[in-house]
C-alpha cells in the first residue's frame, strides 16, 4: 500500500514474510518501507514516526542538499541582499540594462521575477546555485525589463548576453530545485 506523507513523500509498505522488522529506506521524494506478515498499518506509522527526524536528514543528505535551518536560511539572506544586487549592477551596467530596483525574496516557486515597473525580485536560494546560473536568471529578468514576455524577441535578446546558450542554461537550472 502507498500514502502521501507530508515530510517524507510517498510512503510505499511492502509485505515481506521473511522481514523480522520493519525496514525504512529512504529516496530522494519517498519512502520505501519492508514490514514483516502480520505488521498493522498503526506499528508501521509509529516506527516512522520514531525515525522521522533521521529519515528527513538521510533524505535530505540523498537529494545533496543539506537541511536548511531557520538560521542557515537567514544567513543565506544577509549575503543575497549584498551579494545579488552588486551582480545585477555588474551584468546590467555591462550589458546596458536599466531597472528600478532589486529585491530579494524568500521564494520558493521561482528564481526571479521582473515588474512591469523593472523592479527586479530574486529568490534567497540562488545563493545555493553555481554562479553562471546566479548569472542566468539575473540576465533573465534584465531581458524583461526590455520584453515584458518569453516571445521570440525575448530568447533572442537573452541569446545575445549568453553568447547563445541560454537555452541550455536554462536546461542547466532545471536541475536545480529552490528550497
Ligand atoms: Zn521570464
Amino acid at each position: 500500500m502507498t500514502y502521501q506523507d507530508p515530510d517524507l513523500g510517498l510512503v510505499t509498505v511492502t509485505v515481506n514474510p521473511r522481514a523480522r522488522s520493519i525496514i525504512m529506506r529512504p529516496e530522494v521524494d519517498g519512502l520505501r518501507v519492508t514490514a514483516f506478515r502480520g505488521a498493522s498499518l498503526a506499528f508501521v506509522k509509529s516506527t516512522i514516526e520514531r525515525f522521522r527526524p533521521s529519515l528527513i536528514k538521510k533524505q535530505a543528505a540523498l537529494k545533496d542538499r543539506p537541511l536548511l535551518t531557520l538560521e542557515d536560511v537567514e544567513k543565506m539572506r544577509r549575503e543575497a541582499k549584498v551579494v545579488l544586487p552588486r551582480r545585477v549592477a555588474e551584468l546590467a551596467h555591462l550589458y546596458g540594462f536599466s531597472y528600478a530596483g532589486v529585491t530579494i525574496r524568500n521564494a520558493k516557486t521561482r528564481w526571479g521575477s521582473c515588474t512591469s515597473r523593472n523592479t527586479i525580485s530574486l529568490s534567497l536560494y540562488l545563493m545555493q546555485v553555481p554562479e553562471h546560473l546566479q548569472d542566468y536568471v539575473i540576465l533573465h529578468e534584465l531581458c524583461h525589463t526590455v520584453h515584458h514576455d518569453h516571445s521570440p524577441r525575448f530568447w533572442a535578446l537573452m541569446d545575445k548576453v549568453t553568447d547563445g546558450k541560454a537555452h541550455a542554461l536554462r536546461a542547466e537550472l532545471r536541475r536545480y530545485r529552490t528550497a
